[in-house]
Order: structure tokens, then sequence, then C-alpha cells
């Protein structure tokens, strides 16, 4: 259905959640992936789990790091003898009322949420130039658009991730890359498991088709913008929210 049978993508924080299943995918409709977490054993295990598995090439980089993100391109390219996609998936969060936060949890989810995915993006594209060619999802959020108290560090990488997305998509479209994000809503990962049944119940409310997303409903629209399918959409922010914030 996608259409991207051969096609060589690098997706980090693929260990789990939403990256994990992106691969899944990815691999199921015959791509050939270069998977990034800071876990080996995660990476492996997924590996080993697909079918599919001597199509998936696993690098172990942590992207706060500078020596391993600046390397973490070439070493993909390397490994799948090419690069026609790139999958800026991997963050974290780290709340804190900014009354209480520190400069060191400020910059961390920065530097690991947009100057990494700055980085990526970056190499990425000096690749793809050669070949005219290319596609780029980054991973931002409802509240990069929205803000959320307690999360005003991860709130900024996240707004941060759309305005990059549309500069670098100014700057490459010409060369024929399309650079994307997706603005994901509330979704079903580690990430949101942390939230008690409150806070669960009182975002659930709010979200007009009812429930918690579901990372498969986030990789249908990745795989959407890494295929042919998107050839006419660059520098767009595709917004999986369950109706819960509406642009
Ligand atoms: P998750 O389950 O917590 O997984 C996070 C991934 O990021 C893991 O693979 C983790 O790998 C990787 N990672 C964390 N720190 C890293 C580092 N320093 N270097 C390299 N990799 C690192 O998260 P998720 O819910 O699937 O979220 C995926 C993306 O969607 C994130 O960018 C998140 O902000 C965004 N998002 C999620 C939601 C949601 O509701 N879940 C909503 C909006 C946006 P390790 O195995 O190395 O830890």
């Amino acid at each position: 259905m996608w259409n991207i049978d051969g096609k060589k993508i690098l997706v980090t924080g693929a260990s789990r959640g939403i990256g994990a299943e992106t691969v899944k995918s990815l691999v199921e409709n015959g791509a050939i992936v270069t998977i990034s977490a800071t876990n080996i054993d995660s990476l492996n295990k997924l590996k080993e789990s697909l079918p599919a598995h001597n199509k998936i090439f696993p690098i172990v980089c942590d992207l706060s790091n500078h020596e391993d993100r600046n390397c973490l391109v070439a070493k993909s390219i390397e490994m799948m003898s090419g690069l026609d996609g790139l999958v800026c998936n991997a963050g974290i969060t780290k709340d804190a009322l900014a009354i209480r936060m520190t400069d060191n949890t400020w910059e961390n989810v920065l530097d690991i949420n947009l100057t990494s995915s700055f980085r990526l993006n970056a190499d990425a594209i000096k690749f793809m130039i050669k070949q005219r060619s290319g596609s780029i999802v980054n991973i931002s959020s409802v509240v990069g658009l929205t803000g959320n108290a307690g999360q005003s560090n991860y709130c900024a990488s996240k707004a941060g991730l759309i305005g990059m997305t549309k500069a670098l998509a100014l700057e490459s479209s010409i060369r024929g890359i399309k650079v994307n994000s997706i603005a994901p809503g509330f979704i079903k990962t580690d990430m949101t498991d942390k939230l008690t049944k409150e806070q669960l119940s009182a975002i659930t409310s709010k979200i007009p088709l009812g429930r918690q997303g579901l990372p498969s409903e986030i990789v249908n629209g990745i795989l959407f913008l890494l295929s042919d399918l998107s050839s006419y959409i660059t520098g767009t922010t595709l917004h999986i929210n369950g109706g819960m914030f509406m642009n």
C-alpha cells in the first residue's frame, strides 16, 4: 500500500513505543531500517522478533552524546548503503514547574529532543541533496502547539521542531527533499504509562474521540509522509490527536 519496498530509513528512539511500532511497519512493507536508541538489548530484541530481521541494522547512539550523534547518519548510510528517509522520533520528558526547573533539566530536554534532531536533519539533508530525493519526519507533540503546565522544556522543544521543520523544508524542497512533522496527541506508550489513573482520565475526557491513541495510529502518518503518497506535502505538521487540538 505504501510503496516503500527497498527504501532505506533511519529511525531514532526505535527501541520502544512509537519508534518500535514504526520499525515493525516499515519492515513489513519491505523497507530496510537502521534502528537507534541507547539500549542495545532492546534493539536486538526488536530485530530478532521480526521475520525480516536481515533488513534491520541496530546502532547504539545516546543522542545526548555529541560525538555519537554526529556520526549516526553517516553510520546508517554505511550500513544500509544509502538513505531515503529519516524519522526523528526519540524524545524525553523531564517535567517540573518553571519556578523549580534547573538549567540542566531545561538543557537536557532541549538537547535530546531538538538540537540532536537538527544535527540529524542537517546531516541527512546533506546526503539527500546529492541524490535529489528523501523524506524526513520529525516527531513533535500536540503540546508544542497548546503548551502544558510543568512541561515548558518539552513544549519548547516540540514547538521548536515544528519551526525547524518549516525552515528546513524551505531550504531543501527544491532538491526533491520533503521535511514534515507529526504532532501526536495522547498515545499509549511508556511515556504516558507514567501518569496516574486520575491524570489519564482527566486527559481522556478532553479528547473528542474519547480514548488514547495507539502507536500504530501515529505510524500510519509516518509511513504516509515517508512514502510517495505525500509527494506534494512538505513543511507541514500532521496532527494525529483524536481531535484534542484542531489547527
Ligand atoms: P517512549 O516509549 O518513551 O520511547 C522513547 C524512545 O526514545 C526510546 O526508544 C528511547 O530509547 C529513546 N531515547 C530516549 N532518550 C534517548 C537518548 N538520550 N538517546 C537516544 N534515544 C533516546 O516514547 P514514545 O511515547 O514512543 O514517544 C516517541 C516520540 O513521540 C517522542 O519524541 C515523544 O516526545 C513523542 N510524543 C509522544 C506522545 C505520547 O503520548 N506517547 C505524544 C506526543 C509526542 P532507550 O531505549 O534508549 O531509552
